[in-house]
């Protein structure tokens, strides 16, 4: 419950996080009978971030192991991502049960996201469906973890651990794994084709010289940051620098060089699109343009997965 203010299927899903290089969850089930949510939270979490990074998602963890993350620090990590999901299971009366989503106050992307995981939660783990709302509090979003978020951001509560029956339900690997199928369903439903550029900076203008410019070979553009990509070509004889576009948007110039590269300060998930022509100037004047060399660069969806509670905050406890 968010404070006001866890056989082989299971190989290969922790094979999955180690390849992935996430952490490995300790056992779910604690002493005397009872089951703590901050380790229902971080099983599921992780069996998520294994599914997610399967299907070409960029996810980060909050935390990956038994540690205490402050709420503002949770908040603070939604920096750069498409979205922000806060994994937790709920209490509250012994009959109370099923499956709540909270998103942000005034954030229409949020709430569709949240009614999309309500939906594909309950369907693939058949728990009943509660509600999707988004709680005011005095000073706007009534959840720390979501009030300031920069992403879109949202609390999963998949199930009730103070529910005698769903506590059970949730010290069960497999029922864990149907949360994670199902949040991650929703996520692909709503983060589902990577946006790509409409447009390019059409063809190059006509030359008066009868010696074309050859193309620039070998455009290569790759990610070296989380918001910087660097482009690399062969050099073309005879011409005096260079014109990139990105998804149509003119970058700039550059000069000529026996070995011609750019950076470019690229973020924001999707397929875009380079265009980097050999330029023939006098003076200032272009005297001629190659044709485009094009090349593509995938940012993936952005995804951070915060596991509720953790360390010296267990959550809430429910009995098996
Ligand atoms: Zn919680």
């Amino acid at each position: 419950m968010a404070r006001r203010g866890i056989t082989a299927a299971l190989v290969g899903a922790l094979a999955a996080l180690l390849a992935a290089g996430l952490g490995v969850a300790p056992p779910v089930r604690a002493a005397g009978g009872r089951v703590r949510e901050k380790d229902v939270d971080l099983d599921e979490t992780l069996r998520l971030a294994a599914i997610l990074s399967d299907h070409g998602f960029e996810v980060a963890l909050t935390r990956q192991d038994d540690t205490f993350v402050p709420l503002r620090t949770r908040a603070a990590s939604g920096v750069g991502a498409d979205l922000f999901l806060s994994i937790h299971n709920n209490a509250g009366p012994p009959a109370d049960h099923g499956t709540e989503i909270y998103s942000q106050v005034n954030n229409a992307r949020g709430a569709d996201t949240a009614r999309a995981l309500l939906a594909s939660i309950t369907a693939r783990a058949g728990t009943t469906r509660r509600f999707a709302v988004a709680r005011v509090g005095a000073h706007g979003d009534y959840y720390a973890v979501l009030r300031g978020n920069p992403a879109v951001a949202l609390i999963v509560e998949g199930a009730y651990i103070s529910n005698r029956a769903e506590a059970r339900r949730l010290a069960d690997g497999r029922f864990r794994q149907l949360l994670a199928e199902g949040i991650a369903d929703g996520v692909e439903d709503e983060f589902a084709a990577l946006p790509r550029p409409q447009a390019g900076p059409g063809p190059p203008p006509r030359t008066t010289t009868d010696v074309l410019l050859d193309t620039p070979a070998q455009l290569v553009a790759t990610r070296v940051g989380p918001a910087q990509a660097v482009l690399r070509w062969l050099p073309v004889d005879r011409a005096t620098g260079y014109r990139l576009w990105r998804d149509g948007m003119l970058l700039g110039d550059v000069g000529a060089s026996s070995r011609p590269a750019a950076l470019d300060p690229v973020s924001g998930a999707g397929v875009h699109r380079y265009e980097v022509r050999a330029v023939l100037q006098a003076g200032d004047e272009d005297v001629q343009q190659s044709a485009s060399a094009v090349a593509e660069l995938v940012i993936p969806w952005r995804v951070v997965l915060d596991a509720g509670h953790g360390g010296r905050d267990s959550g809430a406890v429910g009995r098996l």
